[in-house]
């Protein structure tokens, strides 16, 4: 049987982008396996301090008085615009590095992931030539008459690190920003799913920006990701991940003053009230809440269903994911591929046990067992109480927790009765109680009969443990900017 290395015309042994060059180095090498097959599909280098320091020097060197320091919004904004060209050519390449490497159906990522990367590009080319400041008015100093201005400056050297789950989109929403605002970068994408960076580093390399400017380290986060958050050269982490990871970035950059942000985890609520259009409404949760095999920040996993439909939506729920087929991404008609590794398997698996001991019941779903692999069947859990593990913890994975609620405060109270606060969506008829409830769900995004889009032009991130700051349109510029004043006594 031909390997999907062969198949899909994989490098053997991949290499770190540093400085504009094709570099080894580091600590021996990682491999990039299939989560379907289990088949080893790649090999990159795993990367260290050594290898970290000289992709800060090489963005350093570009931002302080390098030739893309000199490039004014529009040079940088037609860049920008020729990396979205080649990255829509080379799509269909892109979508299927990330798929091989998550698991997941191949479609996927061609129809979301880089539609949204490309418009990430593209929606931030647009604003390299609309970085303004502000005057502002004020009484004077000592009688005499005063201008005030501000102008937004790069922030510097921005250190991404980069998750697994949609690897290619993330890692645009952080470069594209960033390289709007005339800052440098260096990415260090997750051990899973390396692949799609490194090729959108050889279209950096294409499209002719300044060596240095965009760097990719590739390597384990214990160690290049922990080397990027105390090097000196590097002024903002930005980091999406897991909140215990995102705790340990803060302590790292902490005592060092560096700008960080979190975009973490989420256990997001998703209300039906009994004047919910129903049959909309279990559509819309089950995209929510099984879209990438459940490995979504903001999936919709706390279901809180109001009691007069709470049977008849636990039936049409099951029945949707029932109709779900789960198998290798490769087959023709499977919906849902694998998880991303084995140790998300078997902690998804420790959940489901624990769903099971705590009393309530499972409807649907659960661990295949034997056979290559490592898949989860849309799971689904009715009876449920906000305080068991399955309704607290993320489990980043595709299993729902049903919990049956009575009155709007009640709601209300439970939708809110958790350290998350990334995602929400919100189903009902009535217009009041539709804003009423979206204003006091603790939240950074909540849809109404729908999901709030994860759109370029739309501000994303989260409140409590699902982060701090904000990425995507005008707020992504804020983030990769500072604000200086100037005062002119006249
Ligand atoms: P993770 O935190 O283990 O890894 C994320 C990245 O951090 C990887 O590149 C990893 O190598 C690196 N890393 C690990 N330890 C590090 C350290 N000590 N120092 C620096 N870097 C380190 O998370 P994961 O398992 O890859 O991703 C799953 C988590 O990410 C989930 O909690 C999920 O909700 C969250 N997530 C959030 C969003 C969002 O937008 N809010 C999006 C995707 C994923």
């Amino acid at each position: 049987m031909t390997s999907l290395a062969e198949q899909f015309q994989l490098q053997q042994q991949y290499r770190h982008f540093i400085n504009g060059l094709w570099q080894d180095g580091g600590d021996g090498h990682i491999d990039v396996v299939n989560p379907a097959r289990e088949e080893v599909i790649a090999r990159v280098p795993a990367g260290g301090a050594a290898e970290i320091d000289a992709a800060v020097r090489a963005a350093r060197a570009q931002f302080a008085g390098g030739a893309w320091s000199r490039l004014s919004g529009p040079e940088r904004g037609a860049l920008i615009l020729k990396l979205a060209d080649l990255v829509e050519r080379d799509a269909a390449i892109i979508a299927r590095l990330d798929a091989l490497c998550i698991g997941r159906p191949m479609h996927e990522p061609a129809m979301l992931d880089l539609p949204n990367a490309l418009a990430t590009l593209r929606h931030n080319a647009g604003w390299a030539d609309k970085i303004e400041g502000r005057t502002i008015p004020n009484p004077g100093y000592f009688g005499r008459p005063t201008v005030t201005y501000t102008r937004r400056e790069a922030i510097g050297v921005i250190g991404a690190i980069v998750p697994w789950n949609t690897p290619f989109m993330i890692t645009c929403w952080k470069l594209a920003p960033a390289l709007a605002t005339g800052c440098t970068i260096v990415i260090k994408p997750a051990e899973e799913t390396p692949l799609s960076a490194l090729h959108l580093a050889a279209l950096v390399a294409e499209a002719g920006f300044p060596p240095g400017v965009v760097n990719v380290v590739t390597g384990r986060g214990a160690v290049a990701g922990a080397a990027l958050c105390v090097h000196p050269g590097v002024d903002k982490i930005s980091f999406t991940g897991s909140p215990v990871v995102g705790a340990e970035i803060m302590r790292a950059a902490g005592p060092l003053f560096k700008r960080v942000a979190l975009e973490l985890g989420g256990k997001s609520p998703q209300v039906v009230f009994a004047d919910a259009d129903l049959e909309r409404a279990i559509q819309g949760c089950a995209m929510g809440l099984f879209f990438n095999q459940g490995q979504v920040c903001a999936a919709g996993t706390r279901l809180l269903v109001q009691r007069p439909i709470y049977e008849q939506f636990v039936a049409g729920l099951r029945q949707a994911a029932d109709n779900v087929k789960v198998g290798d991404p490769l087959e023709e008609g499977v919906s849902m591929g694998a998880v991303a590794k084995r140790s998300q398997y078997d902690s998804i698996a420790r959940y489901i046990q624990a769903g099971c001991d705590e009393g309530a019941t499972l409807v649907t779903g659960g661990a295949v067992e034997g056979g290559k692999g490592w898949f989860i069947r849309p799971t689904l859990f009715a009876n449920a109480r906000n305080d068991m593990r399955i309704a607290r913890e993320e489990i980043f994975g595709p299993v729902g927790t049903i919990i049956a609620f009575d009155t709007d405060e009640e709601a209300l109270a439970l939708a809110n009765d958790s350290k998350y606060g990334l995602g929400a969506t919100i189903w009902t008829r009535d217009i009041t109680r539709a804003h009423t409830m979206a204003a006091a769900i603790e939240a950074g995004a909540v849809g109404i009969n729908g999901w709030a889009p994860m759109d370029a032009r739309v501000p994303w991130g989260g409140v409590k443990s699902s982060g701090l700051g904000r990425e995507l349109g005008y707020s992504g510029i804020e983030a990769c900017t500072e604000e200086k004043v100037i005062t002119v006594v006249l």
